[in-house]
Formats: structure tokens, sequence, C-alpha cells
């Protein structure tokens, strides 16, 4: 029988590589995400072409349970919760390669460079499963967010990353030291996978978007060496893409958090102080009519969307508000913070579902200059991302760039009673002069603010 997996394998690597490109613009990416679905079909569709091919009755069901449970949860899953299917699903490709792994280092029959090659991966992959299901559990609210602690914790880590790389070494060498080197597998996997669990629980949640993403990139890592390790070139290459494309990720997203990669591999990240402030200033609670009469009097208004604008499902009123302000000749931009909501990109996904032209966007950079003009800032469902504590060393959030809506005239913040953002502190913002709080639900508010600008 001819073998043509190899040629359908470049099909996929290109289908993957037009897919990357075009995930690329917020307007091509959609079809983007189609091109990889289609590599991955190409992938999978390979498999039944390997000549030798065996287990079909095993290969058939998984596909479908796969393939069912996949849409069944697409299809239901919340924009909200998207960040854990994501760590999930991230999860489940690290699990694969390490059950790949598995299989090629129980089988024993390759060279000494392709078991490196496969404990390599392995460890990535463990690491990555593990601390994937973590940031699920923690996502979830399953377990706390907080970070979970406990004395010489990175003692205990580091001797338990360090013993379980020493089993897998004593594989490679065949060594039967301690034991016979074939049973030194048991230990590798657990240990590694152990680490991979205490690496993640002292993370808290605001370093969660720098976590996922970066087992986004060790993923793609673990999956490209046991495409290494078993010849399988399309596996190589996806892998390469997302390591390539999760790693520059890890590194925009630190960069946004202010978060070093270097601390975080070293394990040091994560130990945000939960610090008990208190902050001067009171509260001024302002209603719907008077926001309108605000906004109708103003040339420059910012809208800076956060997770509450995700949570209410707010978007497509505030692009109608958006659209009248703009009716009005009033200058109108939104402020994007790159980790407002709960996945990288959360606010561009929401906005462009709402029609929110792209032109109308600032990237944090671009609207920090601009908010010394703007006459009011409206912050909908945002609080981390707008925490002037950001600035105040020994703050859970201290480093992480903000947008600097305080810079503006006036600010009006809309969020529905006293809850505090993802990291947990007091924002400084809300109990500033120039801010009046609109409580109530981010869709309600807006609606209400639509109907008294009607009037006006
Ligand atoms: P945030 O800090 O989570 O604050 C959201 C605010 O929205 C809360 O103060 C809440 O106050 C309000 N809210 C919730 N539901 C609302 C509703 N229905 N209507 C109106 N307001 C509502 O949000 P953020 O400023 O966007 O910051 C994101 C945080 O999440 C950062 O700390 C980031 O590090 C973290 N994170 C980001 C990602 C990512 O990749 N983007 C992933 C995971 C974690 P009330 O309860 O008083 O309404």
């Amino acid at each position: 029988m001819i073998d043509i997996t190899q040629p359908i394998y470049v099909l996929t690597i290109a289908a993957f590589v037009i897919g990357l490109i075009r995930m690329g613009n917020p307007a091509t990416a959609r079809s983007g995400i189609l091109w990889a679905g289609i590599a991955m079909a190409f992938s999978i569709g390979a498999t039944f072409f390997v000549p030798g091919i065996s287990n079909l009755i095993l290969i058939f069901p998984a596909i479908i349970i796969g393939a069912a449970i996949g849409y069944v949860a697409a299809r239901k899953v919340a924009i909200v919760n998207m960040p854990q299917m994501v760590a999930i699903y991230n999860g489940m490709g690290a699990g694969a390669a390490s059950t790949i792994a598995a299989i090629e280092l129980i089988r024993g029959n390759t060279s000494s460079f392709d078991t490196t090659i496969a404990l390599a991966g392995a460890i990535i992959g463990n690491v990555s499963i593990a601390g994937s299901v973590i940031a699920f559990l923690k996502l979830q609210g399953w377990i706390r967010q907080r970070p979970i602690t406990f004395s010489l914790q990175q003692v205990v880590n580091l001797i338990t990353a360090a013993v379980g790389v020493f089993f897998g070494v004593v594989f490679l060498l065949h060594s039967n030291i301690l034991i016979p080197y074939k049973s030194a597998l048991v230990p590798f996997f657990v240990l590694t996978i152990g680490y991979g669990f205490m690496m993640a629980l002292p993370i808290g949640g605001a370093d969660m978007p720098v976590l996922i993403s970066l087992y986004n990139a060790m993923t793609g890592i673990a999956v490209g060496l046991e495409g290494f390790a078993i010849s399988n070139y399309a596996m190589v290459v996806a892998g390469i893409l997302v390591g390539a494309a999760g790693t520059i990720l890890t590194l925009a997203m630190a960069t946004a958090m202010n978060r070093s990669v270097g601390a975080i591999l070293a394990g040091g990240f994560g130990k945000a102080q939960v610090e008990d402030r208190t902050v001067s200033g009171n509260l001024k609670p302002i209603s719907a009519e008077d926001v309108a009469v605000m906004l109708a009097y103003a040339s420059t208004v910012a809208i800076a969307p956060g997770f509450g604008m995700a949570s209410a499902q707010a978007q497509f009123k505030v692009r109608d508000l958006a659209d009248m302000l703009i009716a009005r000749e009033i200058k109108v931009f939104f402020a994007i913070h790159p980790v407002a909501g709960r996945m990288p990109g959360h606010m561009n996904v929401l906005l462009a579902e709402a029609g929110v032209p792209y032109d109308l966007l600032e990237d944090r950079d671009e609207a920090n200059r601009a908010f010394q003009d703007v006459d009011i800032s409206i912050v909908i469902g945002a609080n981390d991302v707008v925490n002037p504590a950001a600035r105040i060393q020994g703050t859970a959030l201290y480093g992480m760039p903000i947008l600097d809506v305080d810079k503006s005239k006036n600010v009006v913040v809309l969020k529905r009673g006293a809850g505090k953002g993802f990291a947990g502190i007091e924002n400084d913002l809300f109990y500033m002069d120039k801010t009046k709080m609109l409580y109530g639900d981010a869709q309600d508010s807006i609606s209400k603010i639509i109907q008294e600008l009607k009037k006006l």
C-alpha cells in the first residue's frame, strides 16, 4: 500500500499555517479557526492511511465520542466560561502528548536520542496537564482562586521535580539503581504530574492569564517533541506553531501584567500580596439621567470595558450607546486592556460580536495617551484593569500597567455594587472626587442611559 500520509500531512501543515495567519487579524480570525479545524480533520484523517493501522474498532468510537463531547461543550459554553474551556482543552492536548510518550517509553524500542526526546516531552506534557487541571478548577471556582501556599513549598516543589527527573534519567540510562529501570517510569510520571499540580497551586487568580498561555506554549512544545519521537511531522509542525504562538502570547501577557517570565519559570510568581488597605474618600452614586446629561455635553468619551460587560452581555447595548454618541458628533473610543475580562482578547471578541468598528478600539498605550483629553470615561464592569493601586508598591496589582482612566476629567463607573475585582482589592479610582458610581447590571444601566439620552 502506498503511504499517502505524508502528502496529507503537508496539506495539514499548510492549513494550520493559513489558520494561524488568519487568526492574527480580528476581521479574519473566524475563518482562521475554520482553517485550523480543517487542518485537524486532515491530520486525523491521515491516521487511517498509516500503513499497518490497526485498532480501528477503538479509533472510530474514540473520534465519535470526542467529537460529540467537543461539539456539545463548544455550543453550550458561555463566553465568560471560555478560559476554563481553553484550560481544559489545553490540558487534553498535553495529556495526549504524555500518553504518546508513555506508550513509546513502555514499548522501549527507541534510540537513546528518541527516548530523551520522549522523556522531555513527557515532563513538559505532565506539568502542563496537571497545571491546566488546577487552572480549570480555580477558574471554575471549584477550588479557591487565591494562592494556595504552605511552608517550604518551593523546596518541596523543587525536590518533587528533581526526583521525578532523576527517575527519568534512571530509565534513560537503563540503570537498575533503586528499582528496575522499567519501573522507574512509574515514579517519573507520578512525580512530574505531581510537580505540575504543586507548581500551579500557589498561583493566584490574577496571574491566571499568564499561566494559561504558558501551559498553552508548553503543550505545543510537548506535542512537537512527541512528534519527533514518533516521526509524525504534522505533530512536529503543529507543536512548533502552538509552542511559538503560545510563547509570544505568554511574553505579551506577562508584559501586560508586569510579570517576569523568568520569575514564572523559577516558580517565583503568584506571590501577589493580598493586602488589606483602607481607601480614603467615599463612593458617590449617580443616576442614569445625570449620566445622560453629562454625556450629552461631552466632546470626547472613552469607554473602558471589563469582565462585568462580558458578564452582563452588555456589548450590544454598549455599541448602541456609542452609535448614539457618535451621531451627536461626540468623539468616542474604546480603551482595551489586554487582560480585561477572563481571556486574552476577551473584549475584542465581544465588541467584534456586537459589530463595533475596529477603528474605534484603542490599545492600552494609545488610550493612555488620550485620557487627559477625555471629558468622560465610562468604566463598564472593569475593575482591576483601571485600578490605580497598581501604581502603589506592595499591593497585589503592583506593577500591572493599567488604563489611566483616572487621568480623564470625569469618570462614571457601571457596576452592581461593592464587588471587588478579580485580584480582590479595593479600587482607589471609585473613591476619587471625579468619579461617580452608576449601580446596577451593566446592560440595564446602559439601557437606562440610552433612554435618558433619547429625551435630550
Ligand atoms: P475584574 O477586575 O474582574 O472586575 C469586574 C467587575 O465587574 C467587578 O468589580 C464587578 O463588580 C463588575 N461586574 C460583574 N458583573 C457585572 C454586571 N453584570 N454588571 C456590571 N458590573 C459587573 O475585571 P477586569 O477589570 O476586566 O479585570 C480582569 C481581571 O481578570 C484581571 O485581574 C486579570 O488579570 C484577570 N484575568 C484576566 C484574564 C484574561 O486573559 N483576560 C484571564 C483570567 C483572569 P460588582 O460585583 O460590584 O458588579
